[in-house]
């Protein structure tokens, strides 16, 4: 799947987890879980696990990254994730007070930022988490249209949460 959706399904999950019952590191968990589970679902998201990028998935990957700073811009501008934009003291304030936001996303990216370390440098440790990694997703390919189609409603839904 794409960074966006995973990002964005796991601020949505970390919003409701809150303490007492949640909390950072259960938002974390949550967030990490939710990405193998998006991961195990057909999907597009480029030609992205080879070590040498294709010039289309350079753009995905381009596009990807363009589109999670649009929404965060707008999650900043309109929503809740910067109160006093761009006062930069409020968004420290507000992250610091939801860690489990930031958890929460740090763990929605985890398993993705673990294969972009592997592939660059090798460090593949512990192997099963890569191997699940890499199998959850085998042949789960489908074409652009249908594939983006699911993830930007998926989005949509998740910003909504996310604001609501
Ligand atoms: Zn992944």
């Amino acid at each position: 799947m794409l960074e966006t959706t995973h990002v964005l399904t796991a601020l949505a999950l970390a919003k409701n987890i809150n303490p007492p019952v949640g909390g950072p590191i259960l938002a974390f968990f949550a967030g990490m879980v939710s990405h193998f589970i998006l991961d195990s679902l057909p999907h597009y998201d480029g030609d992205n696990r080879k070590k040498e990028l294709s010039k289309t998935g350079k753009l995905v990957i381009g596009s990807d990254i363009f589109v999670s700073f649009l929404v965060f811009l707008y999650l900043s501008v309109w929503g809740p994730l910067w109160p006093n934009f761009p006062d930069l003291n409020s968004l420290f304030l507000i992250l610091y007070s939801n860690l489990n936001w930031v958890f929460g996303v740090l763990g929605g990216i985890f398993p993705d930022i673990m294969s972009f370390v592997g592939f660059k440098t090798g460090f593949a440790w512990p192997k099963w988490f890569f191997n699940l990694h890499k199998n959850i997703q085998k042949n789960k390919e489908i074409k652009p249209l249908p594939g983006l189609a699911f993830q930007l409603t998926f989005c949509v839904f998740c910003i909504y949460i996310f604001v609501k």
